[in-house]
C-alpha cells in the first residue's frame, strides 16, 4: 500500500490565527535582491505559540521540561486523527467510545474557524474530566485544531497542568481541514529552541504504513 503524506500543519503568515494577546507573524526581508542584494534573508519575528505548535511543560509549570527537552519518543508514533464533529465540548461522555491510542488528533468542529483567522471565543474544547480520561488512558501526545485546547478559566490553564503534570505532550492549531479521521504514523516535530515553553511544529500524519 502506498504512503499517503498529509500536512496538518497551518502556513505561517501574519494573517495566522493566534491566542488573543500572542505575538503576530512577521517575516520581514533584512536582504532583498530587489534593493541590490545578492542574495535574500529574512528575521522571523513571532510567539513560541505561533500557528501549529506544541505546549512544553515549562509553560506551565515551575521546573518543567523546555520543548527542546521532550523525548523524540513522545513526538513521532503511532496515533489518529479521532472524529469529533458536530460534538460541542470534549468531555468523558464524548471519548467514552474511542479506541485509544498513544497519540490522539482531536478533529472538532474548530476546522473551519482555524483558517479564518480570527480566534473566537466560543469554540470546542477539552474539560478537566476529558483531560483526566486522557491521563487515565496513559495517551502521550494530544492535538486539537485551535490555538488552545481550553476555555480561558479564572484558575489559570487548569486542563494544561492536568496534561503537562501527568507528561503529556499539548499540541494546538493542527490543521486537520483535509485529513480523515482513522489511524497514522504522526510525526510532531517542534523546532528544537534550547529553554523555550514551546515551539511551532511541522505536523504530518502518514498513513498505510
Ligand atoms: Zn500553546
Amino acid at each position: 500500500m502506498d504512503k499517503i503524506l498529509y500536512d496538518a500543519t497551518l502556513p505561517l503568515h501574519p494573517g495566522t490565527i493566534l491566542f488573543p494577546g500572542d505575538p503576530a507573524f512577521e517575516l520581514v526581508n533584512l536582504f532583498a535582491r530587489e534593493k541590490g542584494d545578492s542574495f535574500e534573508l529574512a528575521r522571523i519575528i513571532m510567539g513560541t505559540h505561533a500557528g501549529t505548535h506544541v505546549d512544553a511543560p515549562k509553560h506551565f509549570l515551575d521546573g518543567g521540561a523546555s520543548v527542546d527537552e521532550i523525548p523524540l519518543g513522545i513526538l513521532v508514533g503511532a496515533g489518529a486523527v479521532v472524529d469529533l464533529r458536530g460534538e460541542p465540548v470534549i468531555d468523558e461522555k464524548r471519548l467514552e467510545k474511542i479506541h485509544w491510542v498513544d497519540r490522539i488528533l482531536f478533529k472538532t468542529d474548530n476546522g473551519p474557524l482555524l483558517s479564518e483567522g480570527r480566534f473566537q471565543d466560543d469554540f470546542v474544547s477539552l474539560t478537566e474530566g476529558g483531560a483526566g480520561v486522557l491521563i487515565e488512558k496513559r495517551v502521550k501526545l494530544v492535538g486539537i485544531d485551535y490555538p488552545t485546547i481550553e476555555k480561558t478559566s479564572p484558575s489559570g490553564g487548569p486542563v494544561h497542568r492536568m496534561l503537562l503534570q501527568a507528561g503529556i505532550v499539548i499540541v494546538e492549531s493542527v490543521d486537520l481541514l483535509e485529513v480523515p479521521p482513522g489511524p497514522y504514523e504522526i510525526l510532531c516535530l517542534p523546532l528544537r529552541i534550547q529553554g523555550a515553553d514551546g515551539a511551532p511544529a511541522r505536523v504530518i500524519l502518514r498513513k498505510g504504513c
